[in-house]
């Protein structure tokens, strides 16, 4: 065999043992047997001072309600008690995660970020101690009024996820309900609102009832928003005016 068949054929393996892997993971952590385990990774978005402060105040508690928010819908399903999920708060990471291409990407350039990510991930968190944990890279921004943050991502079969968030204290409920949605895209669930970031109808309402009614009290994880009236919805204040609905909970195996 040549020495550019080996080296094709040791990649290709490669390849297919991080595939296995990822798959194995995947398994593990969606039979929500075992605790689930959650890694939050701070990194700071725009390199003020300001979001390095906001960083160092920033404590493992103030992320524990993702995991009472969890626990809580995962009991209105299957009526009893889920294994604990476990959520700590990891050191800073200097780098920021690759940025995903614009608009429409490319297929080409879709692969290239979600390898760059993989790469981003391989070198900034441990890779023995990170199997089977959800890691989720929280980019803060000082943030504008009004102005909104770039869509959070995350791989979909990867258990890693880059989340854009507030480095406000008052922006701490939002910014769980933010986490909430990107850590269940990592557990496999898919996005309930439309283009135009009204919740869809019935998956995307928390109270789903016969037909849509408004204005609806709570949102649905994945649709991110209170339903108000056809054309309005507004984001919920925290996760306790969030529900997990019957399609998300299909889509993550409860
Ligand atoms: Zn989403």
């Amino acid at each position: 065999m040549s020495f550019r068949a080996i080296r094709i054929l040791s990649l290709l393996i490669l390849l297919a043992a991080a595939a296995g892997m990822t798959y194995w993971e995947g398994m593990v952590v969606r039979n929500w047997l075992r605790p689930l385990e959650v890694t939050i990774y701070p990194v700071n978005g725009d390199g003020t001072a300001e979001v390095d402060e906001y960083i160092a105040g920033l404590k493992q508690e103030h992320f524990q309600e993702i995991g009472s928010f969890i626990a809580s819908q995962y009991e209105r399903y299957r009526g009893k008690a889920l294994p604990p999920v476990n959520i700590r708060l990891a050191r800073e990471i200097k780098t920021l995660p690759p940025m995903p291409p614009d608009g429409r990407p490319s297929a080409l350039s879709a692969i290239r970020w979600s390898l760059g990510l993989r790469y981003y991930t391989y070198k900034h968190t441990p890779f023995w101690g990170s199997l089977g944990t959800v890691r989720l890279f929280v980019v803060y921004h000082r943030g504008e009024d009004g102005k909104a943050l770039q869509h959070s991502l995350g791989l979909h079969k990867g258990l890693v996820g880059v989340v854009h968030a507030f480095a406000q204290a008052r922006q701490n409920a939002q910014n769980n309900v933010v986490i909430t949605h990107e850590l269940f895209h990592a557990l496999g669930a898919s996005d309930k609102y439309d283009a135009a970031n009204q919740p869809l109808y019935p998956e995307g309402f928390g109270e789903r009832g016969d037909g849509p009614h408004y204005p609806q009290r709570t949102a649905e994880i994945m649709a991110g928003r209170i339903a108000i009236a056809p054309d309005e919805a507004r984001i919920p204040v925290g996760l306790e005016a969030c529900v997990v609905g019957y399609k998300t909970a299909w889509e993550i195996n409860w």
